[in-house]
Protein backbone atom coordinates (compact mmCIF):
# COMPACT_ATOMS: atom_id res chain seq x y z
CA UNK A 1 0.00 0.00 0.00
CA UNK A 2 1.76 3.54 -1.04
CA UNK A 3 0.70 6.38 1.17
CA UNK A 4 0.16 9.61 -0.01
CA UNK A 5 2.83 11.94 -0.43
CA UNK A 6 1.68 14.06 2.77
CA UNK A 7 3.80 16.40 5.16
CA UNK A 8 2.86 14.10 8.11
CA UNK A 9 4.84 16.05 10.66
CA UNK A 10 2.92 19.20 9.35
CA UNK A 11 -0.35 18.53 9.14
CA UNK A 12 -2.75 20.56 11.20
CA UNK A 13 -6.00 19.73 13.09
CA UNK A 14 -8.23 20.74 9.77
CA UNK A 15 -10.18 19.06 7.12
CA UNK A 16 -8.32 17.55 4.35
CA UNK A 17 -10.65 15.22 2.22
CA UNK A 18 -9.82 11.63 1.64
CA UNK A 19 -10.82 8.89 -0.79
CA UNK A 20 -14.16 6.93 0.56
CA UNK A 21 -16.88 7.50 3.07
CA UNK A 22 -19.61 5.38 4.27
CA UNK A 23 -23.09 5.69 4.48
CA UNK A 24 -26.06 4.23 5.73
CA UNK A 25 -29.55 5.41 4.84
CA UNK A 26 -32.32 5.35 6.96
CA UNK A 27 -36.19 5.00 5.77
CA UNK A 28 -39.49 3.70 6.07
CA UNK A 29 -37.89 2.45 9.57
CA UNK A 30 -34.87 0.59 8.96
CA UNK A 31 -31.20 1.01 8.08
CA UNK A 32 -30.07 -0.09 4.42
CA UNK A 33 -27.09 -1.75 3.75
CA UNK A 34 -25.17 0.85 3.50
CA UNK A 35 -21.91 1.35 1.93
CA UNK A 36 -18.42 3.22 0.95
CA UNK A 37 -18.76 5.88 -1.62
CA UNK A 38 -16.49 8.67 -3.35
CA UNK A 39 -18.88 11.58 -3.33
CA UNK A 40 -18.03 13.88 -0.39
CA UNK A 41 -20.59 16.07 -0.99
CA UNK A 42 -23.87 15.92 0.77
CA UNK A 43 -27.47 16.78 -0.94
CA UNK A 44 -30.46 16.94 1.19
CA UNK A 45 -33.76 18.92 1.32
CA UNK A 46 -33.22 22.35 2.09
CA UNK A 47 -35.81 21.85 4.76
CA UNK A 48 -33.98 18.86 6.51
CA UNK A 49 -34.11 17.98 10.21
CA UNK A 50 -30.76 18.87 10.67
CA UNK A 51 -30.94 21.88 8.92
CA UNK A 52 -33.78 23.88 10.78
CA UNK A 53 -33.85 22.22 14.47
CA UNK A 54 -30.22 21.17 14.48
CA UNK A 55 -30.79 17.08 14.83
CA UNK A 56 -27.85 15.75 14.35
CA UNK A 57 -24.70 14.22 16.88
CA UNK A 58 -21.24 12.99 16.16
CA UNK A 59 -18.54 11.25 17.47
CA UNK A 60 -14.72 11.60 16.92
CA UNK A 61 -12.09 8.69 17.13
CA UNK A 62 -8.68 8.08 16.09
CA UNK A 63 -6.78 5.41 13.66
CA UNK A 64 -2.81 4.91 14.52
CA UNK A 65 -0.18 2.83 13.04
CA UNK A 66 1.50 0.78 15.46
CA UNK A 67 4.81 0.04 16.34
CA UNK A 68 4.42 -2.97 14.55
CA UNK A 69 2.97 -2.03 11.75
CA UNK A 70 -1.17 -2.64 12.58
CA UNK A 71 -3.58 -0.18 11.96
CA UNK A 72 -6.15 0.00 15.12
CA UNK A 73 -8.45 2.17 16.39
CA UNK A 74 -8.89 2.67 20.15
CA UNK A 75 -11.88 1.49 22.39
CA UNK A 76 -14.51 2.21 19.40
CA UNK A 77 -17.14 -0.31 20.96
CA UNK A 78 -17.07 3.07 23.80
CA UNK A 79 -18.27 5.35 21.10
CA UNK A 80 -20.52 3.59 19.26
CA UNK A 81 -22.43 3.27 22.32
CA UNK A 82 -21.76 6.94 23.05
CA UNK A 83 -23.17 7.31 19.84
CA UNK A 84 -26.99 5.31 20.84
CA UNK A 85 -27.22 7.43 23.68
CA UNK A 86 -26.62 10.59 22.07
CA UNK A 87 -28.96 9.22 19.34
CA UNK A 88 -31.49 8.21 22.05
CA UNK A 89 -31.58 11.53 23.66
CA UNK A 90 -32.05 13.26 19.94
CA UNK A 91 -34.95 11.20 18.89
CA UNK A 92 -32.79 9.87 16.10
CA UNK A 93 -32.83 5.97 15.24
CA UNK A 94 -29.96 4.25 16.71
CA UNK A 95 -27.41 2.79 14.18
CA UNK A 96 -26.66 -0.78 15.79
CA UNK A 97 -23.27 -0.75 17.99
CA UNK A 98 -21.74 -3.81 15.74
CA UNK A 99 -22.35 -2.10 12.58
CA UNK A 100 -20.71 1.14 13.72
CA UNK A 101 -17.59 -0.54 14.18
CA UNK A 102 -17.77 -2.21 11.29
CA UNK A 103 -18.52 1.12 9.19
CA UNK A 104 -15.65 2.51 10.86
CA UNK A 105 -13.00 0.16 10.21
CA UNK A 106 -14.56 -0.12 6.55
CA UNK A 107 -14.06 3.72 5.71
CA UNK A 108 -10.30 3.40 7.67
CA UNK A 109 -9.36 0.47 5.46
CA UNK A 110 -10.65 2.49 2.43
CA UNK A 111 -8.24 5.35 3.52
CA UNK A 112 -5.19 3.32 4.48
CA UNK A 113 -3.00 5.57 2.02
CA UNK A 114 -4.42 8.57 4.43
CA UNK A 115 -3.25 6.58 7.74
CA UNK A 116 -0.21 8.18 8.80
CA UNK A 117 2.90 6.31 9.69
CA UNK A 118 4.31 4.62 13.29
CA UNK A 119 6.54 7.75 14.71
CA UNK A 120 4.81 10.65 12.57
CA UNK A 121 3.02 12.12 15.53
CA UNK A 122 0.16 12.48 12.81
CA UNK A 123 -3.07 10.04 13.24
CA UNK A 124 -6.42 9.71 10.75
CA UNK A 125 -9.22 11.06 12.21
CA UNK A 126 -12.05 9.80 12.44
CA UNK A 127 -15.86 10.97 12.21
CA UNK A 128 -18.56 9.41 12.39
CA UNK A 129 -22.08 11.25 12.30
CA UNK A 130 -25.79 11.26 11.97
CA UNK A 131 -28.44 13.66 10.95
CA UNK A 132 -32.13 14.16 10.24
CA UNK A 133 -32.20 14.36 6.23
CA UNK A 134 -35.84 14.81 5.45
CA UNK A 135 -38.04 17.69 5.50
CA UNK A 136 -39.59 18.90 9.08
CA UNK A 137 -41.33 22.13 9.64
CA UNK A 138 -43.52 21.47 12.78
CA UNK A 139 -41.22 20.53 15.11
CA UNK A 140 -41.04 16.95 15.05
CA UNK A 141 -38.34 14.38 14.69
CA UNK A 142 -37.29 13.50 11.03
CA UNK A 143 -38.38 10.28 9.22
CA UNK A 144 -35.38 10.18 7.24
CA UNK A 145 -31.30 9.75 8.53
CA UNK A 146 -28.15 9.15 7.21
CA UNK A 147 -25.25 7.81 8.78
CA UNK A 148 -22.13 8.64 7.83
CA UNK A 149 -18.30 7.72 8.29
CA UNK A 150 -15.63 10.33 7.02
CA UNK A 151 -11.61 10.41 7.84
CA UNK A 152 -9.20 13.18 8.03
CA UNK A 153 -5.54 13.01 8.29
CA UNK A 154 -4.55 14.73 11.36
CA UNK A 155 -1.01 16.39 12.89
CA UNK A 156 0.65 16.21 15.87
CA UNK A 157 -1.26 18.26 18.60
CA UNK A 158 2.12 19.36 20.34
CA UNK A 159 3.97 20.41 17.91
CA UNK A 160 7.74 21.06 19.55
CA UNK A 161 6.23 20.17 23.02
CA UNK A 162 3.13 20.62 25.38
CA UNK A 163 2.97 24.12 26.27
CA UNK A 164 0.48 24.72 29.01
CA UNK A 165 -2.67 26.51 28.51
CA UNK A 166 -4.36 29.89 30.32
CA UNK A 167 -8.21 28.86 30.84
CA UNK A 168 -10.63 31.08 32.29
CA UNK A 169 -13.75 30.46 34.19
CA UNK A 170 -16.91 31.21 31.35
CA UNK A 171 -19.76 33.59 32.39
CA UNK A 172 -21.66 31.32 30.13
CA UNK A 173 -22.91 28.07 31.07
CA UNK A 174 -22.47 25.13 28.41
CA UNK A 175 -25.27 22.42 29.65
CA UNK A 176 -27.93 23.06 31.86
CA UNK A 177 -28.85 20.07 34.87
CA UNK A 178 -31.30 17.45 32.84
CA UNK A 179 -30.24 18.82 29.78
CA UNK A 180 -28.07 17.78 26.99
CA UNK A 181 -24.65 18.14 27.79
CA UNK A 182 -23.56 14.47 28.49
CA UNK A 183 -23.80 13.72 24.58
CA UNK A 184 -22.27 14.60 21.73
CA UNK A 185 -24.43 16.84 19.97
CA UNK A 186 -23.19 19.81 17.47
CA UNK A 187 -26.16 21.88 18.86
CA UNK A 188 -23.64 21.71 22.48
CA UNK A 189 -21.17 23.21 20.30
CA UNK A 190 -22.94 25.43 18.19
CA UNK A 191 -23.58 27.29 21.78
CA UNK A 192 -20.11 27.47 22.81
CA UNK A 193 -18.70 29.05 19.55
CA UNK A 194 -19.70 32.77 21.10
CA UNK A 195 -18.12 31.82 24.44
CA UNK A 196 -14.91 30.36 22.72
CA UNK A 197 -14.50 33.31 19.98
CA UNK A 198 -14.85 35.76 23.44
CA UNK A 199 -12.07 33.59 25.23
CA UNK A 200 -9.57 33.62 22.41
CA UNK A 201 -10.18 37.56 21.77
CA UNK A 202 -9.63 38.40 25.79
CA UNK A 203 -6.14 36.32 25.30
CA UNK A 204 -7.41 32.60 26.96
CA UNK A 205 -6.86 29.52 25.15
CA UNK A 206 -10.23 27.83 26.96
CA UNK A 207 -13.63 27.98 29.31
CA UNK A 208 -13.82 26.41 32.15
CA UNK A 209 -17.57 26.03 32.65
CA UNK A 210 -19.02 25.60 36.20
CA UNK A 211 -22.36 23.94 36.80
CA UNK A 212 -24.73 26.57 36.03
CA UNK A 213 -26.88 25.67 38.93
CA UNK A 214 -24.96 26.43 41.71
CA UNK A 215 -21.56 28.20 39.49
CA UNK A 216 -19.45 26.11 42.38
CA UNK A 217 -18.28 23.31 40.67
CA UNK A 218 -16.12 22.57 37.84
CA UNK A 219 -17.70 20.64 35.26
CA UNK A 220 -15.40 20.69 32.07
CA UNK A 221 -14.41 22.56 28.94
CA UNK A 222 -16.25 23.32 25.42
CA UNK A 223 -14.35 19.74 24.33
CA UNK A 224 -12.10 18.21 27.00
CA UNK A 225 -12.98 16.88 30.37
CA UNK A 226 -10.36 17.97 33.42
CA UNK A 227 -8.49 15.84 35.43
CA UNK A 228 -6.75 17.09 38.35
CA UNK A 229 -3.61 16.01 40.67
CA UNK A 230 -4.14 16.58 44.18
CA UNK A 231 -0.26 17.64 46.39
CA UNK A 232 0.08 14.14 47.00
CA UNK A 233 -0.60 12.66 43.80
CA UNK A 234 -4.32 11.88 43.63
CA UNK A 235 -6.16 11.83 40.65
CA UNK A 236 -9.52 13.83 40.77
CA UNK A 237 -12.11 14.17 37.62
CA UNK A 238 -15.27 15.93 38.49
CA UNK A 239 -18.18 13.97 38.52
CA UNK A 240 -21.22 15.67 36.86
CA UNK A 241 -24.67 13.84 35.20
CA UNK A 242 -23.87 17.53 32.58
CA UNK A 243 -20.36 15.87 31.67
CA UNK A 244 -19.81 14.73 28.41
CA UNK A 245 -18.19 11.28 29.25
CA UNK A 246 -15.08 11.37 27.51
CA UNK A 247 -13.67 8.10 26.71
CA UNK A 248 -9.91 9.34 27.44
CA UNK A 249 -10.45 10.66 30.55
CA UNK A 250 -12.03 7.12 31.39
CA UNK A 251 -9.18 5.21 30.44
CA UNK A 252 -7.02 7.47 31.90
CA UNK A 253 -8.72 6.68 35.11
CA UNK A 254 -7.78 3.30 34.27
CA UNK A 255 -4.17 3.99 33.49
CA UNK A 256 -4.02 6.36 36.40
CA UNK A 257 -5.19 3.17 38.99
CA UNK A 258 -4.08 -0.12 37.12
CA UNK A 259 -1.16 0.58 35.48
CA UNK A 260 0.18 3.85 37.56
CA UNK A 261 -1.36 2.30 41.46
CA UNK A 262 -2.38 6.26 41.83
CA UNK A 263 -5.35 6.76 43.72
CA UNK A 264 -8.56 8.19 41.69
CA UNK A 265 -11.28 10.46 42.95
CA UNK A 266 -13.90 10.71 40.19
CA UNK A 267 -16.72 13.23 42.92
CA UNK A 268 -17.47 17.00 42.54
CA UNK A 269 -15.08 19.10 42.69
CA UNK A 270 -15.83 22.49 44.33
CA UNK A 271 -13.55 25.37 42.49
CA UNK A 272 -12.66 26.34 45.58
CA UNK A 273 -10.44 23.64 45.77
CA UNK A 274 -8.60 23.93 42.36
CA UNK A 275 -6.14 26.74 44.21
CA UNK A 276 -4.60 23.50 45.71
CA UNK A 277 -3.92 21.31 42.60
CA UNK A 278 -0.71 20.52 41.90
CA UNK A 279 -1.68 20.10 38.21
CA UNK A 280 -4.56 20.17 35.62
CA UNK A 281 -5.11 18.61 32.38
CA UNK A 282 -7.92 18.55 29.72
CA UNK A 283 -8.47 15.09 28.21
CA UNK A 284 -9.96 14.59 25.35
CA UNK A 285 -9.01 12.14 21.72
CA UNK A 286 -7.70 15.31 19.96
CA UNK A 287 -4.53 15.66 22.13
CA UNK A 288 -5.05 12.85 24.94
CA UNK A 289 -3.95 15.35 27.42
CA UNK A 290 -3.32 19.32 27.24
CA UNK A 291 -1.80 20.72 30.54
CA UNK A 292 -3.65 23.45 32.03
CA UNK A 293 -1.01 26.15 33.52
CA UNK A 294 -2.99 29.26 34.62
CA UNK A 295 -6.72 29.62 35.40
CA UNK A 296 -8.07 33.03 35.58
CA UNK A 297 -11.25 33.44 37.35
CA UNK A 298 -12.61 36.90 36.60
CA UNK A 299 -8.66 38.86 37.56
CA UNK A 300 -7.83 36.32 40.45
CA UNK A 301 -5.06 34.01 38.63
CA UNK A 302 -4.40 30.31 39.97
CA UNK A 303 -1.11 29.26 38.78
CA UNK A 304 -0.46 25.89 38.95
CA UNK A 305 2.70 24.27 40.55
CA UNK A 306 3.59 22.44 37.56
CA UNK A 307 4.23 25.92 35.46
CA UNK A 308 3.52 27.11 32.04
CA UNK A 309 6.56 25.36 30.90
CA UNK A 310 6.07 21.43 30.44
CA UNK A 311 3.12 19.35 31.58
CA UNK A 312 3.51 18.54 35.35
CA UNK A 313 5.09 14.85 35.89
CA UNK A 314 1.95 13.42 36.94
CA UNK A 315 0.52 14.30 34.02
CA UNK A 316 2.97 13.43 31.75
CA UNK A 317 3.25 9.90 33.15
CA UNK A 318 -0.97 9.27 32.58
CA UNK A 319 -0.08 11.07 28.86
CA UNK A 320 3.27 8.52 27.98
CA UNK A 321 1.62 5.39 29.16
CA UNK A 322 -1.72 6.25 27.42
CA UNK A 323 -0.34 6.54 24.24
CA UNK A 324 2.11 4.44 24.70
CA UNK A 325 -0.82 1.73 24.52
CA UNK A 326 -2.56 3.19 21.57
CA UNK A 327 0.68 2.67 19.70
CA UNK A 328 1.62 -0.81 20.90
CA UNK A 329 4.56 0.09 22.54
CA UNK A 330 2.83 -0.73 26.38
CA UNK A 331 -0.14 -3.92 26.75
CA UNK A 332 -3.12 -3.19 26.46
CA UNK A 333 -6.08 -3.90 28.70
CA UNK A 334 -8.50 -6.56 26.85
CA UNK A 335 -10.42 -5.14 24.23
CA UNK A 336 -8.91 -1.34 24.18
CA UNK A 337 -7.18 -2.27 20.62
CA UNK A 338 -9.27 -3.06 17.88
CA UNK A 339 -7.02 -4.05 14.47
CA UNK A 340 -8.36 -3.10 11.69
CA UNK A 341 -5.57 -4.71 9.62
C1 LIG B 1 -15.88 14.67 22.62
C2 LIG B 1 -15.89 15.50 23.86
C3 LIG B 1 -14.97 15.29 24.91
C4 LIG B 1 -13.83 14.31 24.80
O1 LIG B 1 -14.24 12.99 24.68
P1 LIG B 1 -13.25 11.87 24.14
O2 LIG B 1 -14.11 10.67 24.03
O3 LIG B 1 -12.17 11.71 25.13
O4 LIG B 1 -12.73 12.37 22.83
C5 LIG B 1 -15.11 16.05 26.06
N1 LIG B 1 -16.08 16.98 26.18
C6 LIG B 1 -16.96 17.22 25.20
C7 LIG B 1 -18.01 18.24 25.40
C8 LIG B 1 -16.90 16.49 24.01
O5 LIG B 1 -17.79 16.73 23.04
Amino acid sequence: MEKKNIDWANLGFSYVETDKRYVSHYKDGAWDDGALISDATVAISECAGVLQYAQTCFEGLKAYTTEDGHIVTFRPDLNAARLKSSCERLEIPVFPEERFIQAVSETVDANEAYVPPYGSGATLYVRPFIFGSSSVIGVAPADEYQFRVFTTPVGPYFKGGAKPLTIRVSDFDRAAPHGTGHIKAGLNYAMSLYAIVDAHKKGFDENMYLDPATRTKVEETGGANFLFVTKDNKVVTPKSDSILPSITRRSLVTVAKDYLGLEVEEREVFFDEVKDFAECGLCGTAAVISPVGKIVDHGNEICLPSGMTEMGPVTKKLYDTLTGIQMGRIEAPEGWIHVIK
